[in-house]
């Protein structure tokens, strides 16, 4: 009896084992800004909200495609806006096991280009300053700013809320940091800025490994140009999905 009783049980598993495939993983992807939140924005006219959205949609094809067995969340896949804490909070309903936001650099100094790919962490938060500054501040866009708990991304005192947190994910952060940004300097032969931390909320907030890839100057002409182009859009996917499936198959 015992044995039939098992054997119908086993039986039921393995037929909704067979209905839902098991995802075993799960990678947000997150387009920055979004909506009246523009982002950046080059010379040409280009937006940073358009170029992180197509990145992000043609990465999760791309993930979806070769790896059925992957759940690929977007944060958002119209051009809406989208508070940062809820960015995060996808993320962790979801049980991510990887968070990736897309963004785009901007800076004053016109020859400023490359690619940088950021991890949640202290070390050297001074010289990150500027870029955390600019992602934080979208918050200041948004109706309620309770959640933020007098969090002023505009204001250096209030980043010694990031010297006190302790990061679980950061060994698997930087590993998966580092793949991305050598696809980036050898595969797309960008320049190299580096990898880097800073103290952006949606890496505080996701509960997981998580990165942000400014995957290349809007303020500079050739590399506006680059990034607005088919070719350069895609060598960005492929270059952070071949990332994405060195760190999968670890
Ligand atoms: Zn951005």
């Amino acid at each position: 009896m015992q044995t039939r009783k098992w054997m119908k049980t086993c039986r039921c598993c393995l037929l909704s084992l067979l209905a839902f495939p098991l995802m075993s993983f799960t990678v947000v992807i997150d387009a920055g800004h979004g909506g009246h939140d523009a982002g950046a924005i080059g010379k040409m006219g280009v937006k940073e909200k358009d170029l992180n959205l197509a990145v992000a949609k043609q990465l999760g094809s791309k993930i979806s495609a070769q790896y059925p067995n992957v759940k690929v969340v977007l944060t958002r896949e119209t051009d809406v806006f989208l508070p940062l804490q809820q960015r995060a909070d996808i993320a962790n309903k979801n049980h991510a096991d990887l968070f990736i936001s897309i963004h785009t650099n901007a800076a004053e100094n016109r020859n400023a280009c490359g690619a940088e790919t950021f991890i949640l962490g202290t070390e050297r938060m001074e010289d990150n300053l500027d870029v955390a500054m600019r992602e934080n501040a979208v918050m200041k866009l948004e109706e309620d700013q309770t959640v933020y708990q007098g969090f002023d991304p505009n204001s250096v005192e209030s980043y010694i809320l990031f010297e006190l947190m302790q990061n679980q994910y950061m060994d698997n952060s930087l590993v998966f940091a580092e793949l991305v940004q050598e696809q980036f300097v050898g595969t797309l032969q960008r320049a190299n800025r580096g990898v880097r931390q800073a103290a952006f909320w949606v890496l505080l907030k996701s509960a997981c490994p998580s990165v942000l890839v400014e995957m290349g100057f809007i303020s500079n002409a050739a590399e506006e140009k680059w990034l607005a182009s088919t070719e350069g859009k895609k060598g960005i996917v492929n270059g952070i999905f071949d990332a994405f499936e060195k760190y999968y198959k670890r």
